[in-house]
């Protein structure tokens, strides 16, 4: 049996834990599989302090904030997403973030594509106040972001 790497398409013994060509692990990561996003790097650069773990990805970490200003003063302000990749190199990579206020309840979900995210570097992402439904809700306490899917850059 072969595996195909899913980075640079070169046909690998299945028994190999690293591409003969390019030299991306073969080990599944979250969720079991070995698709971009969700495979184990073997050394990872680690996010700057205050980072959360994106869901369903392995190495992929998110803040945030509010996106003018120190702090959220109405539950109606943009909201500011700090995107850090401590593995290998992504491009069109398609999140989806979800906010909860105060009590758990669910204030909006939206998808959104980042162009590339390179590695080690912070790559910042805006939720405009038009996409938070409810004007008089209250302002969002939590955020999820949630790797949809993602492709390799080329470069890489
Ligand atoms: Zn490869």
């Amino acid at each position: 049996m072969e595996q195909k790497c899913p980075r640079c398409r070169t046909v690998n013994v299945r028994a190999a834990r690293f591409c003969a060509h390019c030299g991306l692990s073969l080990r599944a990561g979250s969720g079991g599989q070995v698709a971009p996003g969700r495979i184990r790097h073997p050394k990872p650069a680690s996010p700057p302090d205050g980072f959360h773990a994106c869901r369903d990805a392995d190495h992929l970490h998110f803040r945030w904030g509010p996106a003018y200003g120190d702090s959220f003063l109405l539950g109606t302000e943009g909201i500011a997403v700090f995107l850090f990749n401590g593995a290998y190199p992504l491009e069109e990579v398609v999140l989806e973030l979800s906010g909860k206020d105060d009590t758990g309840k669910a204030r909006f979900s939206v998808t959104q594509t980042v162009e590339a995210l390179p590695v080690g570097q912070e790559v910042r992402i805006e939720i405009p106040s038009y996409e938070l439904s409810n004007e008089l809700a209250a302002p969002v306490r939590e955020l999820d972001v949630t790797l949809v899917s993602a492709e390799f850059s080329p470069e890489s």
